[in-house]
């Protein structure tokens, strides 16, 4: 596998991880996945631009132009052949001895790799299921950092209990899912958390919106609670890996009799033909 370091493509086993990395010691750092249809990295730009934003929003600067950073992911796509795949990218604040603030000047530090496909036909079609747990993350969940600590917390969680997902829930209000966003159907309306410090505001899901804003299909962006969700006809998650995933029981109550419903169906259709487009032009 060749991996993209700064500006450097080299071989796996080149690449050297620093121990007093500041990504390391403290996950001092932000990241990006992109998934790659057909050699294509969908919705590249706004993936970019999330990226550039977190590393703006926690004081950090990337030393080059997204222009130049996307042609070097390309690189990173040919040199490693990737058709169907993913493309992980972290960029972490560099080098130094170990003390919590930081010397400006050091040079932040990019790895990039391509992940493989993940085969998600069979848990779209079929629905998942997800529990759910209190929201006990910090209040910048805007922005994608590396401090996962919660979240894989509460995904091993969902793991422990054979559930796909963990659902947050902060003071009765659903935030999202430990990895992706979630999402309500009810009596027609789909309804999602609004973009604030309260989650990250997922690429799939701004697509997935713009989709059903050009569909002229009714949406709320609002805070709804638990109970709402529990009384919802459908719910559904988004993120780049999953797309559209249909969740057909959380906790104990199950929907549209244990089948994804008609609403996510039409909203899977019409993201596949949003990324059968996108990856045409
Ligand atoms: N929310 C969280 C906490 C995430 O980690 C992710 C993705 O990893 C998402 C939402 C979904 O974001 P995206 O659609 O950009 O993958």
């Amino acid at each position: 596998m060749k991996v993209l370091v700064n500006e450097s493509i080299l071989d796996k086993e080149a690449v050297k991880i620093d121990f007093e990395d500041r990504g390391y010691q403290f996950g001092d750092g932000v990241y990006e996945v992109i998934n790659i249809y057909n050699g294509v990295p969908f919705t590249f730009n706004e993936h970019i631009e999330r990226l550039y934003r977190s590393a703006q929003e926690i004081g950090m600067s990337i030393p080059y132009s997204p222009e130049k950073l996307k042609e070097n992911l390309m690189s990173l796509l040919d040199a490693n052949n990737v058709i169907q795949g993913g493309l992980y990218l972290q960029i972490t604040r560099g080098t130094a001895p170990r003390t919590h603030h930081y010397d400006e000047a050091i040079e932040s530090k990019l790895i990039a790799y391509p992940l493989p496909h993940k085969d998600v036909l069979a848990p779209q079609t079929n629905g998942v299921t997800a529990i759910t747990e209190e929201d006990l993350r910090w209040l910048r969940c805007d922005i994608k950092s590396l401090n996962l600590l919660y979240n894989i917390m509460s995904k091993q969680k969902a793991a422990k209990a054979g559930a796909f997902e963990t659902i947050l829930i902060r003071e009765e209000i659903v935030t999202e899912g430990t990895s992706s966003n979630i999402f309500i159907v009810k009596d027609g309306m789909v309804k999602t958390h609004p973009a604030n410090n309260k989650i990250l505001n997922g690429i799939t899901r701004m697509k997935l919106l713009q989709i059903v804003d050009q569909h002229a299909w009714e949406y709320q962006l609002e805070p709804f609670t638990k109970s709402e969700l529990l009384e919802a006809d459908e719910v559904f998650l988004t993120s780049t890996t999953s797309e559209i995933m249909p969740i057909i029981k959380v906790d104990d109550v199950v929907f549209h009799d244990g089948i994804p419903g008609p609403m996510t169906q039409k909203l899977q259709s019409a993201f596949r033909e949003a990324v059968e487009k996108d990856i045409q032009s």
